[in-house]
């Protein structure tokens, strides 16, 4: 297949980016560098989804990324992994054999599977600031999404997930799911929640979003970029953390902060030599809150990704600088103001980078998740609802157009939105056969069990 079928076949089958927030992936392949990075270093605690892909789909991971490899007319292809993942190595190691693809085993540390910390790791060089890693000359590709792309060649679509349940539950498990699966199906599916009062996690424990009770959990489906639904006590401190308001974040922020600056010395972004220090912004934050001064110091935070190990992890006072960065990336969107992030890379801070890098098991103590850090859960199979609710965005870019309307019969794989013309997107499949019973912003599709055309 030439590039621009493989291309088009990425683009048919609705792919996107697994690992993130779902960049359409005929997009971001559409360049050329010289090495591709597959990303097997799923680094948040708790979560096995991309091992499970690693081990039990390693020929579709290796056939993705040599298709990617030709996309972008590159050299050789890296399979990055954590070394723990043991079956996944042995699954993937004889398929690199006579390819140039070689495969690099990280230790276990937060954030290993950041984009850019895994450039830094597999070609010994940082991405500037704010830049995609094709400047450093690479294409980084989450496992799970190459091996959609290698299903996306024979014709197939995004039409499922794997994502693992785990935290208070009876059953922790990794499922695989159509897309627009309840979430509470999930979770039923794993025998429910083992306590009382139980707040959820979509995503991992550092990244992830809460979902505060059973009702917004209800309304909430698996979509192409969930990779996990954890269940935790309510009040637990990742969900304390959460759900503090602005002006207790700016009092504390104000009273506490004690400008250590530890939050810049362990912050990843910081420590790949970017000119980025995390405890000015919270200086700037604790004088003015959410009016704070956008031309000043606070701007910074444009350079912050979120992975929360700042707030999680380095603050000695539990402070929240990670939320703080998020509200003033928010103040400078919606005063449109850009920053100019500088583009030469501090060595000296890198050179500290070995000795910094975040345990994940200290990880998971350092925040609470002590309890569940043994926990291993098993592949539990495929779940096959009788409903699913398939959202037409769950991609960067502009929601998808549907294609049918309530009282159609769609088959499994079936195009049901189309991306608009002369926008960024991505296709979304029926993920089960049946009647189409709605389409407000997402395809509600009874199955042919329920789903008998009326
Ligand atoms: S680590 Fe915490 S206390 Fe120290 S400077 Fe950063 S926000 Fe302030
Ligand atoms: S969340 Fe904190 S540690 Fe992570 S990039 Fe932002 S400032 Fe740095």
């Amino acid at each position: 297949m030439d590039r621009s079928a493989i291309l088009a076949a990425i683009r048919a089958a609705g792919v996107v980016g697994q690992g993130g927030a779902g960049f359409p992936a005929h997009v971001k392949y559409d360049a050329r560098a010289s090495v591709v990075i597959a990303n097997g270093c799923e680094c948040e605690p708790l979560l096995f989804t991309d091992q499970t892909i690693m081990a039990a789909q390693a020929v579709d991971v290796v056939r993705g990324l040599c298709a990617v490899m030709d996309c972008a007319g590159a050299e050789r292809g890296v399979v990055a992994i954590k070394a723990k993942y043991a079956e996944a190595a042995r699954a993937l190691a004889p398929l690199l054999a006579g390819r140039s693809v070689s495969l690099l085993t990280l230790d276990n540390f937060y954030p290993a599977g950041d984009e850019q910390v895994l450039v830094r790791e597999a070609l010994g060089r940082s991405v500037p600031p704010m830049q995609l890693p094709r400047v450093a000359g690479a294409v980084v590709a989450n496992v799970g999404t190459l091996a959609s792309v290698s299903r996306a060649l024979t014709g197939t679509p995004v039409t499922d997930k794997l994502l693992t349940v785990s935290g208070e539950v009876a059953r922790p498990s990794v499922l695989r799911a159509p897309l627009g699966t309840a979430l509470t199906d999930c979770l039923a599916a794993c025998g429910g929640p083992t306590v009382p009062d139980p707040v959820y996690l979509v995503g991992g424990p550092m990244m992830g979003r809460f979902l505060d009770s059973a009702a917004a959990l209800a309304t909430a489906v698996v979509t192409k970029t969930c990779g996990g639904l954890l269940v935790l006590p309510r009040g637990h401190f990742l969900h304390q953390a959460a759900t503090l308001s602005p002006e207790i974040m700016q009092r504390r922020a104000a009273t506490a902060c004690i400008q250590c600056r530890y939050c810049t010395d362990l912050c990843p972004r910081h420590l790949l030599g970017h000119d980025f220090r995390p405890h000015e912004v919270m200086r700037a934050f604790a004088a003015g809150g959410l009016e704070l001064d956008l031309g000043g110091p606070a701007a910074q935070a444009a350079m912050c990704c979120e992975c929360g190990v700042c707030e999680l992890y380095a603050c000695p006072m539990r402070l929240s600088p990670r939320r703080i960065n998020a509200l003033v990336k928010a103040r400078l969107r919606e005063n449109a103001v850009r920053f100019e992030a500088p583009k030469e890379l501090r060595e000296e801070q890198v050179r500290l980078r070995p000795w910094r890098k975040i345990p994940v098991p200290r990880l998971g103590l350092k925040i609470g998740l002590e309890a569940y850090l043994g926990l291993h859960p098993a592949y539990a199979g495929e779940l096959s609802p009788d409903r699913v609710r398939i959202p037409l965005s769950q991609h960067v870019g502009a929601p998808a157009v549907p294609l049918v309307v309530a009282g159609e019969r769609v088959a499994t794989g079936q195009c049901v939105g189309e991306i608009p013309d002369s926008a960024l997107g991505a296709r979304v499949h029926a993920s089960i056969a049946g009647v189409v019973r709605a389409v407000d912003g997402f395809v509600t599709i009874e199955g042919d069990a329920r789903g008998r055309p009326s």
